[in-house]
């Protein structure tokens, strides 16, 4: 369990900031055991002028097609999760982009994801990018084109 929220700096200075609670639902879906399968969700959050405050994420859905190196996200649970966020908030929480496990401590994205998340991830505004490891996260974000690797504070 952790009981403070993570944070993460761009370059820029700009903060990504994690909530306790988000950070401690993404521990529970580590890939501890060797058959426990690769989970992914998406994020969502404010937008706070450069920074994004992570608070809230979709969970997998029994809809989910789940496998231990790969996830396809079949379902429209995920962005029924999003829609009704957005709308319980009155447009605040939004969405902020994508999780997902990997079986390995220190996490690195895959040429799978770095081809799905500039194939499929289309925004003006930047997006965040998490993969939950089994000791460390690795955090993302996606401006247009570029993918910025952040650094935990
Ligand atoms: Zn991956």
């Amino acid at each position: 369990m952790i009981d403070k929220e993570l944070v993460f700096k761009a370059q820029d200075e700009s903060l990504v900031v994690i909530s306790t609670g988000v950070a401690n639902t993404l521990l529970s879906y580590r890939q501890i055991s060797n058959s426990s399968h690769e989970s992914a969700g998406v994020l969502i959050g404010e937008r706070r002028d450069v920074h994004i405050v992570i608070k809230n994420l979709s969970e997998p859905s029994r809809w989910d097609i789940r496998s231990r190196f790969k996830v396809d996200r079949v379902s429209k649970h995920h962005q029924k999760v999003v829609d009704n966020a957005f709308k319980n908030s009155n447009g605040t929480l939004q969405y902020l982009g994508e999780w997902h496990t990997h079986p390995e401590d220190v996490p690195n994205p895959s040429m799978t994801d770095y081809t799905s998340w500039h194939k499929n991830l289309k925004s003006e505004l930047p997006l965040i990018l998490i993969i939950a490891g089994r000791t460390h996260f690795w955090v993302g974000k996606k401006i247009q084109d570029k993918i910025e690797v952040l650094k935990q504070i």
